[in-house]
């Protein structure tokens, strides 16, 4: 054994390891995704024995590899973030029903604020949607302690298990004790057993419903009496309290935290903390009800604090209810806790303040807590700050894919359907090429429903190459099978950039690190029945533009691929230079595709700007891309132009040559496949 600084999530891959975890499955997505590079990396090294590790194409393709490993009796584990949960939730309805072999634990990352997220749903809240228990965190340690229990309980019940942490515990850093090595579980050598119960017909459903409805009481009981999960719901007081406190996640440690500010606060103004009970609840689905009964015995007033929704709150709200209990119960409905976002531990002080004052009426605990947060507040810094608004890189290959298809339509209207990625950074000014963005693939589906409905704008699809994979081809096949209008814009950069360039289909690597043949976006396109396929390196602006009106002006279904890498896969090109005898301060550059390497000296001047000022390139940031080369309309600016992509062209006039160049962008460090030979069976 060897004690180890782990980040939240590398906490939660060596538990799974250490509860002899046989695969883990997941798409990338944060807060979440450092879990499964964790296993990679320790299977890489020898250290994780045993295991088999994948990024699959999306959450549902996962969740389903994970089920099947468990009907097998592996122990099985999914990961993904919040709303990955939404694109598996079709297959975790009904294993739900169906039921598990080996233990399955889904591992979702929950994201208040949201810090990268389209939604701030609640996990605890799918969850008892889907009839699915939970498991939830309230540190990296209790999450350690959480997954391999979620194992145990998921074989106890032949049920899934979620394990859901928030941002804050999945990225916190902590010491661990961990082994030298850990052992994949041997899976059962009977394998998996047929039998009419892992089919789901309507009979077996019914079957199922009430199975799960079954187990759903004894888990609840099971979180209120069975120490290996009543573990996770502490509960402490002082002499004879009337009030109560419950706390659910990393809410937690922000109201133990917020108490100790308060008592100590309290006692060096001469004032006296009002005895309270403390309730901190791992378990909250099925909700623990009887541990909330003993809590709640005694009590007249309870405060309940929890990022995302009302869960605890609703559940003890019913529990008063059912048994009558003369509780007055307060949180998020009754705007006592904060409605949403993250919690904080001065908030947490401040709303507990409150709560003391209304409960107890004789002190102003308000009024100490304002006036010791104001005291120790840092003072405020009054000098300039850095504008740093979210920007795609500079070099990124997304900025001249985004200008060329604007320079492409000119004034002809359009609307473009952005989608999830870095790409969806290309509506900020003065780029303003992402008019909707909605989930995964939606940019495809969406752009079709313009063409419908609004017919005189051109609908224009922006989709990376992973979510291409993950949750776009199906809106491609939609558009050719009922002939919608649009053009759809890939821009394959060759990884799944957002998330910390994780490999997709089209890369030919595995997470396995084995090579592959890579699925090629332009034959699925044609298989698809795409009739306009078209090229183009996106830094190349003459070649974009042409690639971009050709696949405009095709009418029906078409596609353009802008191909070039992300900036973190390849090595920097020597960075170009602003020649101060010929810049004229027009600013073009910078207002045309606001690459964050350009700036503007007011002070400088020179023989063509004058006192205007010039523009100047950061070197430091400069990718060398030569986008702002082609774009200064007075050759100012000095640097190497990108090589056309030069790929074939292809429309319905000229059927079987739009196969284009097929060979995938060689990258540093991430060689696909190009051989037959290189390609494992
Ligand atoms: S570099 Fe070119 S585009 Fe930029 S301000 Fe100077 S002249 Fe204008
Ligand atoms: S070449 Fe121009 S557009 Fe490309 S990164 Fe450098 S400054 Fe930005």
């Amino acid at each position: 054994m060897s004690t180890k600084l782990l980040m939240g999530n590398e906490a939660f891959a060596w538990a799974a390891l250490k509860a002899g975890v046989n695969v883990v499955a997941g798409y990338p997505g944060t807060p979440s995704s450092e879990l499964v590079e964790t296993v990679a990396r320790l299977h890489a090294q020898g250290t994780a024995r045993g295991v088999h590790v994948e990024w699959s194409t999306n959450e549902k393709a996962a969740l389903e590899v994970a089920a099947a490993a468990s009907y097998c009796g592996a122990r099985a584990l999914f990961t993904c973030k919040q709303v990955g949960l939404n694109v598996a939730s079709d297959a975790l309805m009904s294993l739900n029903y169906v039921g598990v072999n080996g233990g399955l634990v889904l591992f979702v990352a929950d994201d208040p604020g949201p810090i990268s997220s389209q939604t701030e749903q609640d996990t605890r809240r799918f969850a008892a949607f889907a009839k699915v228990p939970v498991l939830d965190p309230s540190t990296p340690e209790e999450g350690f302690a959480m997954m391999q229990q979620a194992f145990e309980l998921s074989e106890r019940y032949h049920a899934p298990v979620i394990v859901r942490p928030t941002t804050r515990i999945c990225h916190a850093s902590t010491f661990f004790e961990l082994p030298e090595f850990t052992e994949a579980r041997p899976i059962p050598e009977e394998g998996f057993q047929k039998d009419p119960k892992w089919v789901i017909f309507p009979k077996r459903a019914f079957e199922g419903h009430g199975e799960v409805n079954r187990r759903l009481a004894r888990i609840a009981w099971d979180y209120a009496f069975d120490p290996e999960f009543s573990q996770f719901n502490h509960r402490f007081e002082n002499a004879k309290p009337l009030v109560g406190i419950v706390a659910g996640g990393v809410s937690t440690q922000y109201a133990r935290e917020a108490l100790t500010l308060l008592a100590q606060w309290a006692a060096e103004a001469g004032m006296v903390l009002p005895p309270y009970r403390f309730l901190a609840v791992g378990t909250p689905y099925p909700f623990p009800a009887e541990t909330a009964a003993a809590f709640a015995e005694g009590l007249c007033d309870a405060v309940v604090f929890e990022e995302l929704d009302s869960v605890l709150e609703e559940e003890l709200l019913r529990l008063a209810g059912q048994r009558h209990l003369p509780l007055r119960v307060s949180g998020k409905l009754t705007g006592e806790a904060p409605d949403r976002g993250e919690n904080s531990t001065e908030v947490l002080a401040q709303r507990l303040a409150r709560f003391f004052d209304r409960t107890t009426g004789d002190q102003n605990f308000s009024a100490l807590v304002e006036q010791r947060l104001a005291s120790s507040a840092t003072e405020p810094y009054d000098g300039p700050l850095p504008v740093r608004p979210p920007v795609l890189c500079a070099g990124c290959p997304h900025r001249g894919s985004f200008f060329a298809i604007k320079q492409a339509l000119g004034k002809t209207p359009a609307v473009f359907c952005g989608d999830i990625g870095c790409y969806t950074l290309g509506n900020a000014k003065p780029l303003d090429a992402v008019d909707t963005c909605l989930c995964m693939g939606a940019g495809i589906t969406t752009a079709q429903g313009f063409s419908v409905a609004q017919p005189g704008s051109k609908a224009v699809a922006f989709v990376g190459d992973s979510t291409f994979f993950a949750s776009g081809m199906t809106g491609v096949a939609n558009a050719v099978y009922n002939g919608h209008n649009i053009t759809v814009a890939v821009l394959d950069n060759s990884t799944t950039a957002m998330t910390g360039s994780q490999p997709h289909p089209g890369t030919g690597v595995t997470l396995m690190g084995e090579k592959r043949k890579p699925l090629v976006i332009e034959e699925v396109l044609q298989a698809l029945g795409v009739q306009c396929i078209t090229f183009a390196n996106p830094h190349n602006l003459e070649e974009s533009v042409a690639a971009a009106q050709e696949a405009i002006q095709f009418d029906g279904p078409s596609a353009i691929i802008f191909r070039a890498p992300c900036i973190q896969l390849k090595r920097p090109d020597a960075p170009v230079v602003i020649s101060q005898d010929t810049c004229t301060g027009c600013k073009k550059c910078i207002t045309s595709i606001g690459c964050p390497a350009i700036g503007f000296s007011a002070a400088a001047e020179g023989p063509r700007s004058g006192k205007r000022g010039q523009a100047f390139v950061d070197a430091s940031l400069c990718d060398g891309c030569g986008l702002c080369v082609q774009v200064c309309p007075f050759g100012a600016i000095e640097g190497a132009v990108a090589q056309p992509y030069g790929g074939a062209r292809s429309t319905a006039d000229s059927p079987g040559s739009n196969t284009g160049p097929l060979a995938p962008i060689s990258l540093d460090g991430e060689t696909p496949a190009e051989t037959e030979e290189d390609i494992d069976d």
